[in-house]
């Protein structure tokens, strides 16, 4: 552990291993694929299979696999062996060029929406050289993007890739009018915090809730649960500290940046966050970091919970998206400058965020949407549904300033010229920070705060990405006609833009009832409450003409996707929902009856023993119990019914069913079920419940 710089990366094949392993020519080939995505030949791809296979072998690899993302939301993998027979029944260990560049997984059991018809089930996986190689579990894994055979993406890494090549090619073309003739790429950076919930195992294994669901259908609310405010950045348990030192030094070893561990705001809540990386990297890191974090919480007899909403009652669990725009010599596009020209640049770069914000706030809202996140964002622990923007006091002054041409009453009252005058310095207001705004600027980069713990960033970062190249791309249009004075274009087109689109600016408290209603009846913003309705936002005419003109997603890959992730939030559902049938059924059920039972029997003893008792108490029991048990057969009838009319209809209309009839016959269960677990003995009750869970650590 105090080798920790050693340790850091040693199961990467990056840039250090490829120096050392490669020769001169094989390397600056390869840099050439990495940084400028120069197609790779095969007697380049074979001399760098040959060292990575080399140098897998001495780290003790034995197989390799092509790690790809699919639209399941999980990573998948699948394994061949570096054997190859060799005269006299012997193997050598090998692995070739094209071994490393592409690979043919079977694509038939993936989502894809319809676009890959079954008779051509195979699909191809492909290297993505900008995302090292590494080994887990004595595999190599090669990051690769996953298409169809005609080349429709099916997986998250390769829009992804688009949407950061379009920004880049965007934001290219203004750092050209602003002088930049030096910037050769502009990548996004980000840094995703994860939070999570680390449980029990033992405990975990007897819910089948959380088994099939990852949440917990039941439970009543314990008499302690988050209230005090004791837990968040609290004394970390042994145990934990245990689990997170060895998670630590597991991403290390994998080249992931995890940085901070602390507990979050819910009992047996926790987060890490990592350094931020370029936006594809964080995205592969973070899918790993998921993995890891469930592998290493077994070790200790933990699960770790991922799930949005695990427990009703205590917060639940998002990942903030922190996102912000580098040039490859090491500029930050967000962070005020020290010149007047770097401040009006960064107006620009400000402003592009604001608009593209505003216009494409359903995207964005839609790149969240899951029925996980349905239990969190407006529920007051999260942030709304509604999208807003977020910039603090300072800078919100300095564009109303800008807007109306009026003197910004800063540190001294001035009128703001760009090209002219200094703004004053950001500084990061530590002391306010608005925990509440979906998408906050703290300081020099945005932080987006409704993707869903569970979630790849991949989706949140795409359409974050498509939405400001397209900014971009229309401020650039403009300014490159711009037929005057650049400095009085520039000033107009932030001046205009602010005026336009200052409606998605919010500092104020985002959980606020007014601000709900001011945001969707006086300013016209969006809030799109459920997943259904937000899955739609993709298929609006301005949304797809964005995403393909600047070619992150063709219409069809768009319309597959909608019909992937809607099916998704039915099958979601629909499990739920007969999970928890299947438990009010088989366990909560019998057990009460078996307690009436118990409760029955001593009540007619007790009578036979001195008959002119009362037992009052008793009898009112017994009295609820059944009428409890009455209840929840009724409910779960109609909960079943609810799930089996969803059926034969288009996945749009079962998810709008579900919405809009089986949630509710859920929480009409669960209200019984919990009800009953007040009353019934502990001894009886059949799954440990909130209490034995959240304080069982
Ligand atoms: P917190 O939000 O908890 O106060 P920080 O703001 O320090 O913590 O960092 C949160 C995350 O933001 C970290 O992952 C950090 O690496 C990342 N981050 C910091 N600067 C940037 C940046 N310029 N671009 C993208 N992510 C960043
Ligand atoms: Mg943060």
């Amino acid at each position: 552990m105090n080798k920790i710089p050693e340790l850091f990366g040693c199961m990467v094949f990056d840039d250090k291993v490829m120096r050392a392993r490669l020769s001169a020519d094989v390397y600056r080939s390869l840099r050439n694929t990495m940084n400028k995505g120069k197609k790779l030949d095969l007697s380049v791809a074979n001399a760098v299979a040959d060292a990575m296979c080399e140098w897998a072998v001495e780290n003790g690899a034995t197989h390799f696999t092509h790690w790809f993302q699919p639209l399941t939301g999980i990573t998948a993998e699948k394994h061949d062996s570096f054997i190859t027979p060799a005269p006299d029944s012997h193997v050598i260990m090998e692995f070739s060029g094209s071994n490393l560049i592409t690979g043919e997984p079977d694509a038939s059991s993936f989502p894809s929406g319809g676009l890959r018809a079954t008779f051509e089930a195979r699909g191809y996986t492909a290297w993505d050289p900008t995302s090292y190689a590494f080994i887990k579990e004595k595999t190599l894994c090669i990051p690769t993007a996953f298409c169809s055979y005609g080349g429709e993406a099916l997986d998250k890494k390769t829009p992804l890739l688009r949407s950061m090549e379009a920004l880049n090619r965007q934001a290219l073309r203004i750092l050209k009018l602003f002088g930049h003739q030096d910037v050769k790429h502009v990548v996004t950076n980000v840094g995703p915090e994860q939070e999570y919930f680390l449980i029990d195992r033992d405990m975990y294994l007897k819910r089948k809730d959380l088994i099939y669901t990852g949440r917990t259908l039941f439970g009543a609310k314990p008499p302690k649960g988050q209230e005090l405010d004791d837990h968040y950045y609290g004394a970390i348990k042994p145990r934990v500290k245990a689990f997170m030192e060895e998670l630590d030094e597991e991403l290390w070893k994998l080249g992931v940046y995890a940085k901070t561990e602390h507990n979050e705001v819910a009992p047996c809540q926790h987060e890490l966050a990592p350094f931020y990386t370029t936006g594809n990297i964080a995205a592969d890191h973070n899918q790993l970091t998921m993995e890891i974090m469930k592998k290493v919480a077994r070790k200790h007899n933990l699960m770790c919970l991922l799930h949005e909403k695990p427990f009703a009652g205590v917060n639940g669990s998002g990942k903030h998206n922190n996102w912000s725009l580098a040039t490859d010599t090491g500029i930050n596009l967000l962070s005020p400058g020290e010149t007047p020209y770097d401040n009006a640049q960064f107006l620009l770069f400000l402003v592009a965020v604001l608009k593209a914000v505003d216009e494409y706030q359903g995207l964005l809202r839609m790149s969240v949407a899951s029925a996980g996140n349905d239990h969190r964002l407006g529920a007051n622990e999260a942030p709304p549904a509604v999208v807003s923007l977020f910039l603090g006091d300072e800078l919100t002054a300095v564009l109303e300033a800008i807007e109306t041409d009026s003197p910004y009453a800063g540190t001294e009252k001035r009128r703001m010229r760009l090209g002219a005058d200094v703004l004053p310095r950001f500084n990061r207001d530590t002391t306010d920070r608005n925990r509440t705004s979906p998408f906050a600027f703290t300081g020099n980069k945005f932080e987006f705060r409704m993707a869903g713990s569970s979630d790849s960033i991949s989706g949140a970062n795409i359409m974050i990405n498509g939405a400001v190249a397209e900014a971009l791309r229309q401020f650039a249009d403009q300014l490159e006609s711009c037929e005057g004075d650049f400095d009085t274009c520039l000033h107009d087109l932030i001046r205009d833009t602010v005026r336009r689109h200052k409606r998605i600016l919010f500092n104020g408290n985002g959980y606020d009832d007014a601000w709900l209603r001011e945001a969707t009846e006086e300013r016209g913003l969006l809030n799109l409450r459920t997943t259904p309705d937000a899955l739609q936002m993709v298929l609006d005419p301005d949304n797809i003409e964005m995403l393909t003109r600047h070619r992150i997603f063709s219409e069809a890959e768009i319309r597959s996707r909608y019909e992937i992730s809607m099916e998704n939030y039915v099958r979601t559902v629909r499990i739920e929902a007969l999970t928890m049938a299947d438990m009010a059924r088989k366990e909560i059920l019998p057990a009460v009856i078996r307690y009436t039972g118990d409760l029955s029997a001593s009540l007619n003893a007790q009578k036979a023993a001195v008959p002119e008792l009362n037992c009052g108490y008793e009898t009112r029991l017994i009295r609820k119990l059944s009428d409890l048990i009455n209840g929840i057969d009724g409910a779960i009838g109609a909960l079943e019914q609810s799930v089996a009319e969803a059926g034969g209809k288009d996945v749009t209309a079962q998810a709008f069913h579900i919405r809009d009839n089986v949630l509710s016959r859920m929480d009409e269960l669960r209200a019984l079920c919990d009800e009953a677990e007040t009353v019934t003995a502990a001894d009886y009750w059949p799954f440990p419940t909130y209490g034995d869970l959240l304080f069982g650590v």
